[in-house]
């Protein structure tokens, strides 16, 4: 066997020498249960089999046309260069005045607001820059993926406190003969949050509206995780993307609660509230030390991304408060179509608070495994779906749960309901 200058015995743990194995599996071993993303995956699906794709959260239609023409403008006016690191300073002021304006925090755009490729960018160099091999980050679950594989890529160790999945039903089946009850809403259990804190607890991840379970959390559960991240000294990193998307309550930023804001990094984007999901324009408001932390790793991630699509956000964020109502009123009418119909397809589904997502039980109609189901329905219904057991670690308790999108035009709603209630009750 031949040597090698990495492994002089000529052997490594597999019996290869070490410069084969890692030709033939260069991805480093804490990567590499990830794989492919369940959002690629059923998509894919979907195009193969030209299924209603209710699974991966995308929009089918444009950004408003304000929206679409300053991106249009700004391409035109030569805004074509790299931007500044943080942000061009329009957007970074739109920013600013937003999180004024909603939320009542005031944020300096020079030294506390950096724009970053995507919320994804700044979870990623966030966790990267706080983030020590060792440390201990604590997360919801179900578990937005991106997530688990920052903390990973950092080399820090996740920790989960699952929201405690809707078992009972909630109101009575509002669709006639073979309809489902509607499940009511996941739920934090704010002591699990407490519990899960150990001394080497560095960060908590805090994603409301939370993804995939349109959970949104209230101020009591806030002021709670408030409590434990202060007792603590944790650090918060907020995931708000779906900020706008609230359609039972209020959304509440995190930084808003006692003893937060100077320890919290609120993390947000435009995808969702302007229907650009592929524009990847994201944001993170933080005070200063941990800004310039942030800024550190960002700037070697990407440096910096899309300015002309950054001119567009200015824009946007801009915009009078009844363009993003008219978004979410729009959003909350689909997510009604979606439960509506789905429960009275027989599936039993939770009527979510936010997102673009609701979560209905397969089970009913046969399926006890969700993920079988979303493999099996595009080709077989036309419906693509997506397994919350996806964003698990123990799928028992969510053996049979599906997530499906509602962020479509009520048209495709409406047929992706057609195409599974006439599965359902087809023969076999
Ligand atoms: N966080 C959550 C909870 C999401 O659902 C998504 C998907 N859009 C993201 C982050 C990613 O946001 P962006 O596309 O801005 O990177
Ligand atoms: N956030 C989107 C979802 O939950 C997916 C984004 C992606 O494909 N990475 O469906």
């Amino acid at each position: 066997m031949p040597t090698d200058r990495n492994d002089p015995g000529g052997s490594g743990a597999a019996g290869a020498p070490a410069a084969v194995r890692d030709v033939a599996q260069p991805l480093v071993p804490r990567l590499r249960r990830f794989g492919t993303t369940i959002f690629s995956e059923m998509t894919a699906l979907a195009q193969a089999h030209d299924a209603v794709n209710l699974g991966q959260g995308f929009p089918d239609e444009d950004p408003p046309p304000p929206v679409l023409a300053a991106a249009h403008a700004a391409l035109d006016a030569g805004h074509n260069q790299y931007a500044p690191g943080p942000g061009i300073p329009e957007l970074r002021a739109a920013i600013v005045a937003h999180q004024q304006r909603r939320y009542g925090l005031t944020y300096d755009p020079d030294t506390e607001v950096t724009v970053t490729f995507g919320a994804t960018e700044a979870l990623a160099a966030t966790l990267l820059a706080v983030c020590e091999p060792g440390d201990e980050v604590v997360v919801l679950e179900p578990t937005y993926d991106a997530y688990t594989a920052a903390i990973a890529m950092a080399g820090a160790t996740e920790v989960r406190v699952p929201l405690t999945p809707p078992t009972v039903a909630a109101r009575a089946p509002a669709g006639g003969a073979g309809a489902a009850p509607e499940r009511p809403a996941w739920h934090l259990d704010v002591e699990r949050v407490a519990a899960a804190i150990t001394p080497r607890t560095r960060v908590l991840v805090c994603n409301s509206p939370h993804n995939p379970t349109g959970a949104v959390l209230g101020a009591e559960e806030l002021d709670a995780i408030a409590q434990v991240c202060t007792d603590h000294g944790l650090l918060a990193v907020t995931d708000e993307v779906y900020e706008h998307l609230v359609y039972d309550g209020a959304h509440v930023p995190l930084a808003t609660r006692p003893g937060m804001r100077q320890r919290t990094v609120t993390i947000s984007s435009a995808g969702k509230t302007f229907s650009c999901t592929g524009w990847k324009v994201g944001w993170a408001c933080a005070p200063p030390p941990l800004t310039a932390a942030v800024r550190t790793t960002k700037q070697f991630l990407s440096f910096a991304g899309g300015t002309p699509l950054q001119h567009a956000i200015a824009t946007a964020l801009a915009l009078p408060d009844d363009a993003v109502a008219a978004v979410t009123a729009s959003h909350r009418v689909r997510r009604d179509l979606l439960v509506d119909g789905l429960t009275a397809a027989g599936l039993p589904t939770t009527r979510a608070a936010g997102t673009y997502f609701v979560t209905a039980d397969v089970a009913p109609i046969g399926w006890r495994d969700g993920a079988a189901f979303c493999r099996w329905a595009p080709e077989a219904l036309g419906v693509a779906a997506v397994p919350v057991t996806a964003f698990v670690t123990d799928p028992a308790p969510v053996a049979s749960l599906v997530r499906f999108a509602f962020c479509k035009p009520e048209a495709v709603l409406r047929e992706g309901v057609r195409r599974l209630t006439e599965g359902v009750a087809g023969p076999g």
